[in-house]
């Protein structure tokens, strides 16, 4: 298939459909005891739902939305320290559209902004580094987010920035993998899954095989798919077949994107960057160790927690913050909750008046939920 329509044809989409249906119906799954298979990235929640893929599969098969938003595991915390580095008189804050709206709790980059905070939106870090040239007497910090996807063009920025020599540009890194969290929940007895949807984007970067593991380890299929909708419904199939078949392998349906070792270029430019931190927080699984980067000593003068000393570099260590009252973000960016199952879903928390990141990313489980279902999908109040 060579168009995007090729993967979206409605007659593919119903064989494929059927073909899951008989394979749901072969593993004996209902409605009551479903096959629980977690798609990981938030992308591929927003296009479960954009179809509507939830509605037309068996209704044996329940989508558990997994941890694969970066915007929406940052903890508050986090959050709160980006502020306070965007609030410093020097600083130039330069950060994706994607994270001006997320709230800490000291308010989010946007209300920063309002107070008179220096914070303007870039579509990559090529455009902080070129600020950071027009502005020698600023101090410009990029806020680095994201999973592999977005790592390697942070620190081709950080490269860049040290061949020339620059002096006033930091990154505030909160780049983070996918593979740690989906250890520490697949540790988590309380939770039930039986294969998983593989992020496309990020296995673009780090190839097939860091997923190894989930096979190996804990005798769970995984399939690395696609975003168009046949992509999905394959992909969904094929975790399927598996657990039919009594086998648990990593398998790449996004096969005309993802070679089976990731990107050397982009791996290359991570290794020589980055290396693992002890430990980082996430928003609903706390501290996982070796599941965030950060910068190495050669390019240390382009970390900004070690420049403005805060964060994991601050003096006194780090305040962790608790979630608002009411709020289940760490529930529902974990999979042990639906959106809809929240209290504040619709009421204290909507697209405007966000209560939590998952509320306000494009790749939010709570923004897909508003999206394409909005107010109708809110639970009566007690
Ligand atoms: S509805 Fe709002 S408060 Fe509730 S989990 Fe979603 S983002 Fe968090």
């Amino acid at each position: 298939m060579k168009y995007v329509e090729e993967f979206r044809d409605p007659k593919a989409a119903k064989a494929l459909l059927a073909a899951i249906a008989r394979v749901t119906d072969q593993i004996g799954a209902t409605r009551d005891h479903p096959v629980r298979i977690m798609e990981i990235c938030g992308g591929h929640t927003h296009a479960i739902f954009r179809y509507g893929l939830d509605k037309l599969v068996h209704e044996g098969i329940e989508f558990i939305h997994g941890p694969g938003c970066p915007v929406c595991v940052l903890p508050m915390a986090r959050v709160d320290e980006c502020i306070e580095i965007a609030e410093r008189p020097e600083v130039i804050f330069t950060t994706f559209g994607d994270a001006m709206r997320v709230p800490g709790a000291k308010g989010s980059l946007l209300q920063a902004k309002s107070r008179g905070a220096d914070v303007r939106t870039v579509y990559s870090p090529l455009d902080a580094l070129e600020l950071a040239r027009r502005n020698p007497d600023r101090e410009v910090v990029f806020f680095g987010l994201g999973f592999e996807t977005t790592t390697p063009s942070t620190a081709l920025s950080i490269q860049q920035a040290a061949r020339e020599g620059l002096t006033n540009f930091t990154v505030f890194c909160n780049h983070i993998t996918v593979p740690p969290p989906l250890k520490a929940l697949l540790d988590d007895p309380m939770m039930q899954l039986d294969g998983f949807v593989g992020p496309g984007h990020v296995s673009m970067v780090i190839g097939v095989h860091p997923y190894d593991f989930i096979a190996d380890d804990y005798g769970k299929p995984l399939v690395v798919a696609g975003f168009e909708p046949l992509d999905l419904l394959q992909s969904v199939l094929m975790v399927l077949e598996q657990i039919r078949d009594g086998r648990a392998e990593i398998e790449n349906q996004y096969a005309r994107v993802v070679p089976e070792h990731g990107n050397p270029v982009s791996l290359a430019a991570i290794a020589d960057v980055y290396e693992p931190r002890p430990s980082f927080e996430w928003r609903g699984l706390g501290e996982i160790d070796a599941s965030g980067l950060r910068i190495r000593d050669r390019y240390l003068v382009y970390d900004a927690e070690t420049k403005f000393g805060i964060g994991y570099a601050a003096a006194g260590g780090r305040t962790p913050v608790a979630e608002p009252e009411g709020c289940s973000c760490g529930a529902v960016m974990t999979g042990r909750m639906k959106p809809t199952a929240c209290a504040q879903f619709g009421r204290g928390c909507t697209p405007d008046t966000p209560l939590g990141a998952l509320m306000v990313s494009s790749e939010g489980a709570c923004a897909a939920y508003w999206t394409y279902g909005g107010a109708r999908l809110m639970e009566p109040a007690e």
